[in-house]
């Protein structure tokens, strides 16, 4: 069913980046529909976030975002559970088409002036017997299993830690470098069956490294509590025993929607933007995991508050809008941060 109304701004993904936006662009009375298929890891696996300030020393992810989703609600931001399928036309008209999926019901078309990419980013893990969900019932559930060295590496004081990757050696090793001022020891398993292949040159980085390492291929994960001692089971029948997991992992930016548009992205398939978010198309912002950003709550929020804020003075004066884009800080610019 086709809704009649065209919103200011549609946003799509209601996660902490798309919620902080539908904040700014309700607060200054913008008709605003974030449509949101309810997979942000703020749901799932962010039960210990430390990091995000003004909220208190210690946020469970999904009391956070339940949080910042309500504000912007109350502010007039109408949220709709909706997985979209479909984007198309240009500014001043978009058209947004969802379809139903396990997790959402609504089979709709909505338009919109303008539209804000907040999709986040997909995220692979190393392979269990050639299955990478196997991680997810273990993910952050009592820290027992973590990813983001930049959120998480203080958590690991003290703990014998086990890096298992998926991705590349340069991946392995940030997150192994990350973790030397806090954690006891640190092993980095090298996963061969991981999403990028490794190369010979690549392997000599880590026997130049200070980091214990080995290479195989994961059986089967042994996790009978968190926080406790637990393993990995390799094919040649291994088991490295570790405090915690660190899971390099392979992040896939959900930029398909945005590209349907002639969004720009780069090889990795991050959208592309100037400082404030803006992408290549008129009338199209980009915010959060989906941009080539640190993945954090803070990004996200700062992000999407910033594209808000830019659409809010696009919309509201035609004059302003030649001036805001000709910034010299941003003029033409399409880069990555
Ligand atoms: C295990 C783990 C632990 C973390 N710990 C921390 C931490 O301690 N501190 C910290 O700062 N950060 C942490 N992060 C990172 C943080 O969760 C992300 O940076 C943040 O959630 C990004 O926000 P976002 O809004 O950009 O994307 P997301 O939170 O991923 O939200 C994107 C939303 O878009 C929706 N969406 C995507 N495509 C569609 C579509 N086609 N139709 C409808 N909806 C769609 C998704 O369902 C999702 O709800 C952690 C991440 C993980 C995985």
């Amino acid at each position: 069913m086709a809704s009649s109304k065209i919103y200011d701004t549609i946003i799509i993904g209601g996660g902490p980046a798309g919620a902080s936006a539908a904040l700014h662009l309700a607060y200054h009375k913008r008709s605003v529909l974030v449509l949101d298929r309810g997979t942000s890891p703020m749901h799932f696996h962010t039960n210990s976030i430390y990091n995000f300030a003004g909220a208190g020393t210690y946020n469970e992810g999904r009391s956070l975002l339940r949080q910042m989703q309500g504000v912007a609600q109350s502010a007039g931001a109408k949220f709709k559970a909706a997985n979209v399928v479909e984007v198309s036309g240009r500014y001043p008209k978009f058209k947004v088409t969802t379809d139903w999926s396990p997790r959402t019901r609504d089979k709709s078309e909505y338009t919109a002036r303008t539209l804000i990419f907040a999709t986040g980013t997909a995220r692979k893990h190393p392979l269990v017997d050639g299955e990478w969900k196997n991680w997810l019932p273990v993910a952050n559930v009592g820290n027992g299993a973590y990813y983001c060295p930049d959120c998480e590496a203080p958590l690991c004081k003290g703990k014998d830690v086990l890096v298992v990757n998926a991705g590349t050696v340069g991946s392995a090793l940030h997150v192994a470098n990350t973790l030397t001022r806090f954690a006891k020891k640190i092993r980095i398993l090298m996963t061969e069956d991981a999403y990028a292949p490794i190369e010979d040159q690549d392997l000599t980085k880590l026997d130049k490294s200070p980091f214990e390492w080995t290479k195989g291929t994961i059986k089967s994960i042994s996790f009978p509590r968190p926080s406790r001692v637990q393993s990995v089971i390799l094919t040649n029948g291994d088991e490295l025993r570790t405090n915690v997991f660190f899971v390099a992992f392979v992040a896939f930016p959900r930029s398909e929607l945005a590209q349907q548009i002639g969004v720009e992205v780069d090889p990795r398939g991050n959208i592309l933007t100037d400082k404030r978010g803006k992408t290549n198309k008129e009338g199209v912002w980009a915010a959060g995991d989906c941009r080539p950003i640190t993945q954090q709550v803070a990004m996200a929020t700062g992000t999407g508050n910033y594209a808000a804020l830019m659409i809010n003075q696009f919309l509201g004066n035609e004059y302003e809008k030649d001036q805001l884009f000709d910034h010299p800080d941003c003029r033409g610019l399409i880069h990555p941060d």
